[in-house]
């Protein structure tokens, strides 16, 4: 099996793999030196280890790291609202140095048998006869008969798979700066909504502060830069406040947050994992634990299928990933402080299940000319992309169903949805009715 990705996900599907008996080749484009996003995990992290069998070998480094006692949250109102780990029924999480996390994984997938080849540079897989072949930027290839993408949000590395595509919700990214110096770290995430996203910040055990401006990739551009990184961070009451006196070490890092989902996650011999099937709002906290508790039935469906005894079952995924969005919706609408900030617009659907439908299929739709900022709350239900092509599927007078079949397509996320979604498209100018009848 080739698995591309030494990420969680691919380290603890390549490990459980080869305690199965099966070889396995992973491929990771670095070598775990450049700061890796998603610090905190949970508990249900270390349960997945031990399930997989990694916990021993990677015990004493969680342990060394700096305990998650409680999650602060001004968000909804500016004032601080704590959840403690006491509640949680697995007890503290920990704030982990990410390099040396997943760099103690690959120890431990090597440990048990797998071949971990590092700094390949980007890697690409291609079908063959008799399965695949990985192709990394650096090293020789494989020839494999299966073939895991673990290469996270995107699922880069299986791009030449034609049959698969990535659907991507939102253009969510993250700016990171590491913090030095200043007073005791504490052992708290602190969650900040803002007009331009949210903030968190998170302490390391080497002692810096990790601090995150969670945003969209065509909002607050001048935050790119540090300047304008603590500018905005300055409107930020309670992240400014534990950012005293720190001093910002090295470059910003500005990385993909999108949430998005894998079309299909799994084809003939080949599977997604982790990240790269389906991806969530760093805001969820759990994408670590996801990474690790998926590895064992994967594992479990990918020997069956090697070993002939089974076919894999058709994926739930959809459903998850439209159960997923439901949540994520319940969350943003917690905070209502902007309400006309794109960032809250574009998170907060209107109420589209209950909504009756005006539009006829036959009615004749025109290009309109709504400015972009007025399209906030349709991306709330219909991705950027999907709204993209459906402008641009309605050149003259086009029949309502053709551009609500684009839409379909581009965003298979339940018909209503994107029907409400063609409906908010009129309403906002972005398309108009036609004169002319049908
Ligand atoms: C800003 C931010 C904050 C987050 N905070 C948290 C948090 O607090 N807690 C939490 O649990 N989760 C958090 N997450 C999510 C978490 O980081 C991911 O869910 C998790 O890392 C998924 O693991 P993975 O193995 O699927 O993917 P990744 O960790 O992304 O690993 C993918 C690996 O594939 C490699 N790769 C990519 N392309 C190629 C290629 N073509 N060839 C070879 N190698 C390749 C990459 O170098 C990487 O090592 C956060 C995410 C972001 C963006």
């Amino acid at each position: 099996v080739v698995i591309v990705g030494g990420g969680p996900a691919g380290l603890a599907v390549a490990g459980a793999l080869c305690l199965r008996g099966r070889s396995v080749v992973v491929y990771e484009k670095s070598t775990y030196d450049a700061p890796r996003a998603g610090e905190t995990i949970g508990a249900e992290a270390f349960e997945a280890l031990r399930a997989i069998g990694a916990w021993s070998h990677i015990r004493s480094f969680v342990d060394e790291q700096i305990p998650l006692r409680a999650v602060l949250s001004a968000w909804g109102s500016g004032t601080i609202a704590e959840k403690s780990s006491m509640l949680h029924p697995l007890g503290e999480g920990r704030h982990v140095d990410r390099v040396r996390f997943d760099s103690s994984l690959a120890e431990w997938a090597r440990s048990v048998g797998a071949e971990v080849a590092l700094d390949a540079g980007p890697c690409t897989v291609e079908r063959t006869e008799g399965g695949f072949v990985a192709v990394p930027a650096r090293g020789a290839a494989t020839a494999a008969r299966a073939f895991v993408d673990a290469s996270g949000r995107g699922a880069p590395a299986g791009a030449k798979l034609k049959e698969r595509r990535w659907l991507a919700l939102d253009r969510q990214i993250a700016i990171v700066a590491r913090l030095r110096g200043g007073a005791e770290l504490g052992f708290d995430l602190l969650l900040e909504a803002a007009e331009l996203g949210y903030w968190y910040s998170v302490p390391q055990a080497n002692g810096l502060l990790i601090v995150a401006l969670v945003t969209d990739s065509d909002l607050a551009r001048s935050a790119r830069t540090k300047a304008g990184f603590f500018e905005a961070l300055g409107r930020a009451a309670h992240t400014a406040r534990r950012c005293v006196d720190r001093a910002c070490e090295g470059d910003l890092r500005v990385v993909r947050a999108d949430s998005g989902i894998l079309l299909p996650e799994h084809g003939d011999r080949w599977w997604a994992a982790g990240d790269a099937a389906f991806s969530t709002d760093p805001l969820s906290g759990n994408g670590v634990s996801r990474a690790l508790r998926g590895a064992l039935p994967l594992v479990e469906r990918i020997d069956a299928e090697l070993a002939g005894t089974e076919t894999s079952p058709s994926s739930a995924v959809g459903q998850r990933f439209a159960d997923y969005l439901d949540t994520r919706a319940s969350y943003y609408a917690l905070e209502s402080r902007w309400p006309n900030a794109p960032f809250w617009a574009r998170r907060r659907p209107a109420p589209w299940r209950d909504a009756a439908i005006h539009l006829s299929p036959e009615t004749l739709l025109e290009p309109g000319s709504a400015v972009r900022s007025r399209l906030a709350r349709v991306e709330a239900l219909i991705p950027p992309r999907a709204i993209a092509k459906a402008l641009r599927s309605v050149r003259g007078p086009t029949p309502a169903h053709l551009v609500l079949e684009t839409i379909r397509e581009a965003s298979p996320l339940g018909d209503k949805r994107c029907l409400i979604g063609l409906e908010m498209l009129i309403d906002s100018g972005a398309l108009d009715r036609s004169e002319k009848t049908n």
